[in-house]
């Protein structure tokens, strides 16, 4: 089977949910994917910010192989160690007390909007007492009430009458939260940096001022850092970059290496409002998930990755940085934090990934006209001196 081929059988086969790009990859290791005819890529998008070790990293791979000898699958019903051990670890490395898992980023803000409305009803006795603002361009999943949170009309069309509840105000604007909360308001939910937003990065004081905000009308600060958290921005959690500590959080992506989990992590306080039969899932924290994802907990930490992501996004951004100086009618700014980065255009960025394809690198456009590059955090500076030559050529050669 070639590449043609299994378009062919795709088209046949699987929904339309995606536009797909012309490229079948079958094989992947550290930065680099290969095709199913054998054409080499530089990966720049890993999976989504989800490859942050990289393809195939050998520690996740050993945690995988010797858990699926053991034991695959076992029941919240009973006590799970790796599980157990995961939480105690994703705790010891953050703001949070206790730990709740599921299987994506979506179902991690669902429990986060439960545990939010909860808490809220516990705590003040109201059960009107179920409002979230949201931010304008945010992005928090594609179940229906993560699209309800979702501030992008693109995202909730087709699917009303949405979930009641969010309020979506403008992103990096403090005044805008307070003057849209209400009597009905329990919490705030906001990426630290917007991510299918167009990678926008708030102003020093943002959260800062949300959190206070939050302190004084007596609500959640619920951060979703399932883009952002697991070292992209060279800090393990995103927030730790302003100064402030939130009341929840929600991870995904990257946590496992590439094996799907989710988790909200949250405060003692906070997360007494779940008890036994208010909130679950069937694989939720099973042990192959967070036997993987200890793995790859264990190595952000352990070696040196943080410092990689971070050196290694500066490296990128001043090379980014020549780009912009010498194509300043194509590139418009280039920002982001560690290795979460976007390169804002003054035209659509599609042509420029397919060319990206064509020259062998992975590259991604969103919101359009934002490139956004999050590779794996350990792409090395040869790796980006590649990329950036192919890229100076593909901007090149177009004319606006
Ligand atoms: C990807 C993403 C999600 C959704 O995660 P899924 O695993 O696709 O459900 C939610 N929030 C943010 C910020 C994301 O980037």
């Amino acid at each position: 089977m070639n590449t043609e081929k299994w378009i062919e059988k795709s088209d046949k086969y699987i929904m339309k949910t995606y536009g797909r790009y012309p490229i079948v990859p079958v094989r992947g290791k550290g930065c680099k994917l290969w095709d199913v005819d054998g054409k080499e890529y530089l990966d720049f998008l890993g999976g989504v910010a989800v490859n942050n070790l990289g393809h195939c990293h050998s520690n996740v791979v050993k945690a995988i192989q010797e858990q699926a000898t053991t034991l695959i699958h076992c029941s919240n019903y009973y006590q799970i160690p790796q599980q157990i051990e995961l939480a105690e670890l994703l705790c010891s490395l953050s703001f949070a007390d206790k730990a709740f898992f599921c299987n994506s980023g979506a179902e991690a803000n669902e429990a986060a909007i439960k545990l939010a409305r909860k808490y809220s009803r516990d705590k003040t006795g109201k059960s009107d007492r179920y409002g979230i603002i949201t931010a304008t361009d945010s992005f928090h999943g594609r179940t229906l009430a993560t699209v309800s949170a979702t501030g992008q009309e693109k995202i909730q069309r087709f699917f009303d009458p949405l979930l009641h509840g969010f309020t979506h105000v403008a992103f990096d604007d403090v005044a805008a939260i307070e003057a849209a909360i209400t009597d009905d308001t329990c919490a705030v939910m906001l990426e630290p940096i917007q991510g299918e937003g167009g990678v926008n990065v708030p102003s020093p004081g943002y959260l800062a001022g949300v959190r206070e905000l939050c302190n004084k009308y007596g609500l959640l600060l619920i951060l979703d850092e399932v883009q952002v958290g697991m070292g992209r921005t060279g800090k393990l959690f995103a927030y730790e970059h302003f100064g402030i500590t939130p009341d929840i959080i929600t991870l995904a992506k990257a946590l496992a290496g590439g094996v799907p989990i989710g988790a909200m992590l949250a405060t003692d306080d906070v997360a007494t409002a779940f008890s036994p039969g208010t909130h679950g899932s069937t694989f939720g924290g099973n042990p192959l998930a967070t036997a993987a994802a200890l793995a790859a907990v264990r190595t952000i930490v352990e070696e040196g990755i943080l410092n990689s992501a971070e050196e290694m996004g500066e490296y990128l951004v001043g090379e980014l940085e020549t780009l912009h100086k010498k194509y300043p009618v194509i590139i418009k700014e280039v920002r982001g934090i560690g290795l979460m980065i976007g390169m804002a255009l003054t035209i659509p960025g599609g042509d420029i990934v397919k060319a990206g394809h064509e020259r062998g690198v992975l590259l991604n456009t969103t919101h359009d006209t934002v490139l956004r590059f999050v590779p794996p955090l350990i792409v090395s500076k040869q790796e980006v001196n590649e990329m950036i030559r192919i890229l100076d050529g593909i901007l090149k050669e177009i004319t606006v």
